[in-house]
Order: C-alpha cells, then sequence, then structure tokens
C-alpha cells in the first residue's frame, strides 16, 4: 500500500493552488512532476560534483563520470537489461527513435523496404520513419485500430512481406491508454527473423518492464515522463543489434582515434553519445528511478489502475461522455469528449477550476482521424492523484456541462 499523502509531500508543485484552487494536477502523459530528491540531485550536481565526464584526471571529472556511469547501471537494472552497453543516454523517445530511425534505415533498409508501425502511433513514431521514406525510399506499413482502441493482431500478421525489415510500435498509447500486446507483436515479429523497437515512453513509468523477457531489440523511453528531469532519456539496444548499427552523430567522446583520413569510432555505448552528455540530467534521472523503485512499480502499477477504473466509473455516470480507448488493458489515460462541448473549452474550463487536462490531438493526428475527431480531453494519472481528486474533477465537468 502506497501512503499518497505522504508520497505528496515528496512533490512541492502539488501544494500549490491555481485559481485560488487546490492544484489537480492530471497530465501526467505530458509530463510528471519532480520529487525533491531529484530536484536536490540536480542542485548537488551542479553545485559539488559538475566538471566534464570521461576525459578529466582530476577529482571533480571523475566523480561526474563515476555519477553519469553509475546512472546507466541504475537504467539497466531498473529495465534489467543483460549490459550497461546496451543504454544510450539520449534527449529523450524521441531522440532515440531518430537515432534508429537514421542508423537502422541507413545500415539495414534499401528502396522499398519496409516498417511496420501502428494507427496509435505518437507523431515521434511516425515523423522520423516519414524523414526516411522520403530520404531513402522506404515504405509505411500500418496496423489499424478497432473501435475500442487495441491494435488489430490480425491484420499485422499479415502485414509481413520478404521487405519487411522493423516492426516499430508503442507500449501504451499516450491517447487510448491500450497496453498493447508487445509480447506477442515481439515473438511474432522475431519468427520472421525482424526487429522490434518499442516505445515505453508512457510504460517504464506505470509498469514493470523486463527487458529481457520481452526480448525487445529497441526500447526507447523519456526522463521526464518518469518523474525526472528534462533533456534526457533512454535508448536501449540489444548489444548485437548496437554493434552493427553506424554511429547517428559524430563529434568529441564517440571517437577511439580521429584523422583527417579516418575515425575510428569509440565502443558502446560511447559509440551512440556524441558531445557532452546530459550528465547531470543522467544522475538525476538514475535518483528518479531509484525513487519510484523504492515505492515499488507494482504498487504503483495497482494503485493508478484502481484511479483509471474509479475515474472510468464515474465518468461514464455523466450523460453524453464519450471515451475514447476501451480496450481490456488499459493504463492511467482516460481520453474523453462531453457532448458538443469543445475540447478545448472543456480544458479551459477545467483549468479554471484547479484542474490540469491536456485537449487536442496529443501529437496523434492518424489516431484522431481513425476516429473522426479533431481531439479529446485527456486526463492521465499518477501515484501522487489522489481519489477526492477525481471527485473535483467529475465535479468539475458536471458543473461545465451545466454551462452549455
Ligand atoms: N511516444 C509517446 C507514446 C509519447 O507519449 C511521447 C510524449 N508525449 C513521446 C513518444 C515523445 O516523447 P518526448 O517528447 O519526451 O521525446
Amino acid at each position: 500500500m502506497l501512503d499518497i499523502q505522504s508520497i505528496r509531500k515528496d512533490f512541492p508543485i502539488l501544494q500549490h493552488t491555481i485559481y485560488n484552487k487546490p492544484l489537480v494536477y492530471f497530465d501526467n502523459a505530458a509530463t510528471t512532476q519532480k520529487p525533491k530528491v531529484v530536484v536536490e540531485k540536480i542542485e548537488d550536481g551542479y553545485y559539488n560534483v559538475n566538471a566534464n565526464i570521461h576525459r578529466g584526471v582530476h577529482f571533480l571529472s571523475q566523480a561526474a563520470t563515476e555519477a553519469h556511469e553509475s546512472a546507466r547501471k541504475k537504467v539497466q537494472q531498473f529495465i534489467q537489461a543483460k549490459s550497461s552497453n546496451e543504454i544510450i543516454f539520449t534527449r529523450g523517445t524521441t531522440e532515440a527513435i531518430n537515432l534508429i530511425a537514421s542508423s537502422f534505415t541507413d545500415e539495414f533498409m534499401s528502396p522499398g523496404d519496409e516498417v511496420i508501425i501502428s494507427e496509435m502511433e505518437h507523431h515521434s513514431n511516425i515523423v522520423p520513419w516519414q524523414l526516411q521514406a522520403a530520404r531513402k525510399g522506404i515504405a509505411l506499413k500500418v496496423i489499424p485500430v478497432t473501435d475500442k482502441g487495441e491494435l488489430c493482431m490480425d491484420t499485422y500478421k499479415k502485414l509481413f512481406t520478404e521487405r519487411t525489415r522493423l516492426v516499430s510500435v508503442t507500449h501504451i498509447s499516450n491517447v487510448l491508454g491500450t497496453i498493447n500486446p508487445v509480447e506477442e507483436i515481439i515473438s511474432i515479429a522475431h519468427q520472421h527473423d525482424i526487429p522490434v523497437l518499442i516505445d515505453g515512453a508512457q510504460s517504464v513509468p506505470h509498469i514493470k518492464i523486463n527487458i529481457q523477457e520481452l526480448d525487445a531489440d529497441f526500447y526507447v523511453f523519456s526522463g521526464h515522463k518518469v518523474y525526472g528531469p528534462t533533456g534526457i532519456g533512454v535508448l536501449y539496444g540489444k548489444e548485437n543489434w548496437l554493434e552493427k548499427l553506424p554511429p547517428y552523430q559524430g563529434g568529441g567522446e564517440m571517437i577511439a582515434t580521429v584523422t583527417f583520413e579516418k575515425t575510428v569510432f569509440n565502443e558502446l555505448p560511447f559509440k551512440f553519445e556524441a558531445g557532452t552528455p546530459d550528465y547531470i540530467g543522467s544522475t538525476a534521472l538514475g535518483t528518479a528511478l531509484e525513487y519510484i523503485e523504492k515505492l515499488g512499480v507494482e504498487a504503483i502499477s495497482e494503485y493508478e489502475d484502481s484511479l483509471l477504473t474509479y475515474a472510468t466509473s464515474q465518468i461514464k455516470k455523466i450523460e453524453d461522455v464519450k471515451i475514447y480507448g476501451e480496450a481490456a488493458h488499459k493504463s492511467s489515460v482516460l481520453s474523453f469528449l462531453t457532448g458538443q462541448i469543445h475540447h478545448y473549452d472543456m480544458g479551459m474550463l477545467l483549468d479554471r477550476l484547479g484542474i490540469a487536462v491536456r485537449t487536442g490531438h496529443h501529437c496523434a493526428q492518424p489516431l484522431m482521424k481513425r476516429f473522426g475527431i479533431e481531439g479529446t480531453v485527456r486526463a492521465s494519472f499518477s501515484f501522487y492523484n489522489t481519489i477526492e481528486e477525481i471527485d473535483i474533477f467529475i465535479a468539475g465537468i458536471k458543473q461545465i456541462k451545466k454551462m452549455f
């Protein structure tokens, strides 16, 4: 059991009032709030441990290097990867997907080769592939989504051709909350000898990940969605795949030797970390992962599921509310529209009540098109949210509905 009231004290922003109303922060799928330990780690990094890493012989440089590399080990242990060489720090999910799109296409794809994605992808798992389509002539195949918001697995199986080179899908939809059957997706792809990239931006904060059991070839997530800082994220890749991929960017750190005639690249993981990395961010991400590990990821999942179940049952009692995303397996996200009320109006008016939700297309315009809508109102929950906050939210929707 989580002690929510004591947990909330770790997040100073949650004590804020907005327009004289207590803040109800339901925009956790966009970014999470930070516990004090994470912010203190950033402060401590800059005040006490700051020096550029890896190349310095002096004390502070070695201490900063040690902090960065132990954060890498923390990530490795958190997702249960085999080796810390498989953990590459990036700016976030978006950069990690762009890295794979660029390096994988360069090495393994020819014009006409295909990547399978899904209709529920965030733009960051669509556009990088479209850029490669424009540059290299690769093609996209799309797994459709059912009315309930689940992937059509039968169609998925039929999308494989002799030109398929990679599958890239999200673990949890940031709009529908659907938890996709990634184990099955990966195992089907592997039967065709095709590697799989999983976008874990919405899953790592909510469910336990055992990357070796999952057998994903690439897995990516963002620090800021998992209670860590902005500007830092993770690309996990199986060592044998990362070894085969060419570097994404060139610069310092990623080289072993450089002459004007020839450059020899550094070994993993540094081959993919050109330039000075965000070593303060990585260290604070390590602290964020320790924080949620201490609470217990299973306990977090269980509690957040109870919030989602309660919110869903309460919102269903309101006339004219339509929920988008009714998958059998869902996590922490409640997308909806209320009668003819525009999602933007609902979001603005909820804001006046101190309630932060997201409105719009949630960077998933193809999914909006699939459902024939422009956008939704999205409430997304974290372990620091409460049943009382859901009651305030439900009362807010009812109040706004009366105004229309
Ligand atoms: N994929 C999914 C499923 C997301 O929810 C998000 C963030 N909304 C991203 C990718 C992109 O993450 P970031 O902006 O942190 O790179």
